[in-house]
């Protein structure tokens, strides 16, 4: 069996779900993972910082319009009567819900069953549509079998226990549809994967039934050898290792959640990446084949601090690190990068909410300066390390001032730290030297 997931724009538009019914009509038994529609998470997001803002008014008008919205959609996709009746039901239901969101107590279980609703009408209106159409389908509720343990990570028995129930009980189908990003914690409150979580849940969904395929249907035809929306001339990437998709998910390639390849890289399951809009267009696939080498692609991550910590006290002295490292544990931050000099280390996070007790106890070993606004570009492809072309990066010192370099800490990654502004020069510079080859 394989499990496809559908983003947001694929479920966003009639036409489009037209396009995702026409794909996944084949007569193949599947998973398919829905997102809410473009938009309405982020609509749900701003709903809930306005009840806990107490902003109720405000809350109500969006509530309505996004109401009034999701009307004109299903009138649009259902002109089954029946249908169109019954899924308003469910609608009003959901934005009724919401409204008595309005006037409780704000708290994060409230926020999340708030975001939650997304996927909830995405996934019936959805269902309602293939019923119209007469495509045979089964709706397997997320909540019934998705699950997170004390440490936010899937409980991944008992998503395959909960998952082969709910297959058993619902109705034998070829089509079987659910919704991404929701799941429960280990209180049986509603939360999520995080934001884009609707791969992590497919990736997972794909790991509990070892699944011969996963599928991640966007609206670009596979993960690009940069970012298309700040440079020019970027290419699809047909192939990529599990490593390296990890790697470039975490540092900034938006196309996938950052811990999409972990669930499914243990069982060599592979991951398509598709475009909705474009089917016939190959993608990527993400596999462990290691047989392409050089770098292959670059992402930018954002919103990253370096700490640059300085003492006299390391010079020849054992143990410095570690009191640094100890520093960073005690607040729970993870470090991305680091580089040393005998007198100095440098490093990042992108987590600064700890950034000024990090810094206060840090200021009692060492001089500390903080610089903020800083991005991380990842240059990643299986041995770029000792690759004859990838000399060609450094011909970016001569363009921009390099903050940090860290090189040969894996064969199959360097990243730069450049200062945000001139991050977008940096990646089309990079791409022209290392893709265009530039001499
Ligand atoms: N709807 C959620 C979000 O917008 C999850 C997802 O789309 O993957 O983040």
């Amino acid at each position: 069996m394989k499990v496809l997931k559908f983003g947001g724009t694929s479920v966003g538009s009639v036409e489009n779900m037209q396009n995702v019914k026409n794909i996944i009509n084949d007569g193949e038994k599947k998973v398919v993972v829905l997102s809410a529609m473009s938009g309405t998470t982020n609509h749900l997001v701003a709903i809930a910082q306005n009840i806990a803002d107490k902003k109720t008014d405000e809350a109500l008008d969006s509530i309505n319009n996004l109401h009034e919205t999701y009307f004109q959609t299903v009138d649009k996709l259902l002109f089954n009567e029946t249908l169109n009746k019954d899924v308003k039901a469910y609608v009003s239901d959901v934005f009724n819900f919401l409204i008595a969101c309005t006037y409780k107590e704000f708290s994060k279980v409230l926020e999340n069953s708030i975001l939650a609703q997304g996927e909830l009408l995405s996934t019936y209106m959805f269902n309602s549509y293939l019923k119209q159409e007469g495509v045979k389908s089964a709706l397997l509720p997320a909540l019934n079998f998705m699950r997170i343990n004390a440490e936010n990570e899937p409980d991944m028995e008992s998503i395959k226990a909960g998952f082969k129930a709910v297959l058993n009980e619902a109705e034998p189908s070829d089509i079987y549809i659910t919704q991404g990003f929701i799941c429960l914690d280990v209180n049986d409150d509603i939360s999520n994967l995080q934001r884009g979580g609707s791969d992590y849940t497919a990736t997972i969904i794909g790991a509990a039934i070892k699944a011969e395929e996963v599928q991640i249907w966007t609206d670009i035809d596979g993960m690009h050898n940069n970012d298309p929306r700040y440079v020019d001339n970027t290419k699809p990437i047909s192939n990529l290792s599990f490593e390296e998709a990890a790697e470039l998910a975490y540092f900034g390639a938006k196309i996938l959640h950052p811990q999409t390849v972990t669930p499914v890289r243990d069982d060599n399951i592979p991951v398509r990446l598709k475009n909705t809009m474009k089917p016939e267009a190959y993608g990527t696939l993400i596999n462990s084949d290691h047989s392409e080498v050089g770098v292959k692609a670059m992402a930018a991550k954002d919103n990253i601090t370096a700490i640059k910590i300085k003492s006299a006290r390391m010079l020849n002295a054992h143990g410095f690190l570690k009191k640094v490292f100890e520093v960073f544990e005690q607040y729970q931050t993870s470090i991305d990068m680091i580089t040393t000099s005998e007198v100095a280390v440098s490093l990042t996070i992108d987590n600064d909410a700890n950034l000024e007790n990090i810094i206060a106890e840090l200021e009692k070993i060492a001089h500390i300066e903080v610089d903020k606004n800083q991005s991380i570009i990842c240059l990643v492809g299986h041995c770029i390390v000792n690759h004859p072309e990838t000399h060609k990066l450094f011909q970016i010192l001569q363009d921009v001032k390099i903050r940090m370099i860290s090189y040969g800490g894996s064969n199959n990654n360097i990243s730069l730290l450049v200062d945000t502004k001139d991050k977008i020069n940096t990646l089309q510079k990079l791409n022209d030297y290392l893709f265009e080859l530039v001499v």
